[in-house]
């Protein structure tokens, strides 16, 4: 990233809400349910699958939480009503979990239980470091009682590598990804090299145990990594998914549909888009160039 890139991404909170709200829009399907379901329907056509995630996260309130229960209970029975080939992404700190473990459980359990009921799935993605005995111990217990929640992992953490030896005996299922929150140098790696390293030895060992991966990245490199490795232990098709965030790099979207992969697409939806919407622009090699020109367009 440039160093012009570097600078704008620091003074990002600075930047006015709907300067930001207008560069990310690529990266949100919209504030309503309609939105997202009409973003999944284009995305099946296209050839792809979707995972939909209800934006928000850190709730504090109870009835918060309950109402993106309620939510998501919605998601999945449109998706039934619609046949929309996609599942669900929660996240537990929306569900809860900074208010009390036992409550986002017993939340994620009600959303696991609705899309057992659909035979549709369940995601639970990963947070900051403070969440992920939390979030493992959760996606164990619930796992073992319905068999459709997944897992994500994060090859920039250090413990990765323990917690695939760590994953439940039956049918896991797990997303890997770099990771994307700022953490402390105990317990991630922070190299850009050692992070995609440690991406392809944990990579490697899911797939080499016969773990169904969700392999989750836009990075050319790992892919094309992936690719070598699903070739080498004969992985098949319907062992393993890639998976891309909505906005992102739609060229190498269609080149893995085009090379037989099936892929899923992470698909955002709500009005409580802000704190979404800066990790992505963080992430965006060209972040400074969209936003000067939102500046500039004054649409
Ligand atoms: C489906 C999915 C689910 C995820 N779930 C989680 C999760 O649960 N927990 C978690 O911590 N992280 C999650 N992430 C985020 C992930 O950890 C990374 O932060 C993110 O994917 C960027 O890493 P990368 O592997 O694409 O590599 P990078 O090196 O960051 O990106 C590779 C290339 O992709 C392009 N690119 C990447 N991001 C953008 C962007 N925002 N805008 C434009 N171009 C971009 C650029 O060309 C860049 O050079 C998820 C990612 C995906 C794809």
């Amino acid at each position: 990233m440039s160093v012009f890139n570097r600078v704008l991404v620091t003074t990002l909170p600075l930047v006015p809400k709907f300067i930001v709200g207008r560069v990310a829009s690529r990266y949100v399907a919209g504030e309503t349910l309609d939105q997202a379901l009409q973003v999944v329907r284009d995305l099946n056509a296209q050839g792809a699958m979707a995972t939909v995630d209800v934006l928000g996260e850190e709730v504090k309130e109870r009835e918060k939480a309950l109402d993106a229960v309620e939510k998501y209970v919605r998601v999945l029975q449109a998706f039934d009503q619609h046949k929309l080939d996609s599942n669900v992404s929660i996240k537990p700190t929306l569900l809860g979990l900074k208010i009390d473990e036992g409550f986002c459980r017993d939340n994620i359990e009600r959303i696991a239980a609705v899309a057992k009921q659909y035979g549709n799935f369940v995601r639970i993605d990963m947070e900051d470091h403070t969440c992920t005995d939390a979030t493992l111990r959760i996606y164990r217990e619930l796992h073992a009682r319905y068999g459709n929640l997944g897992a994500v992992l994060q090859s920039y953490m250090r413990r990765t590598l323990q917690d695939i030896s760590e994953l439940p005996r039956e049918s896991p299922n797990v997303r890997l990804c770099k990771g994307i929150y700022v953490e402390p140098r105990r317990v991630a790696w922070k190299g850009y090299d050692t992070v995609r390293a440690n991406y392809v030895l944990a990579l490697e060992k899911l797939l080499a145990t016969g773990i169904y991966v969700g392999i989750a990245t836009h990075d050319e490199y790992l892919v094309a990594q992936a690719v070598g490795l699903i070739d080498k232990h004969g992985v098949p098709r319907d062992r393993y998914e890639f998976q891309m965030l909505l906005g992102v790099d739609e060229e190498l979207r269609r080149i893995l549909i085009q090379g037989g992969h099936r892929l899923r697409i992470y698909v955002p939806y709500g009005q409580d888009w802000y704190p979404y919407s800066i990790r992505r622009l963080r992430e965006n090699p060209e972040v400074a160039r969209h936003v000067l020109r939102a500046m500039l367009s004054g649409r």
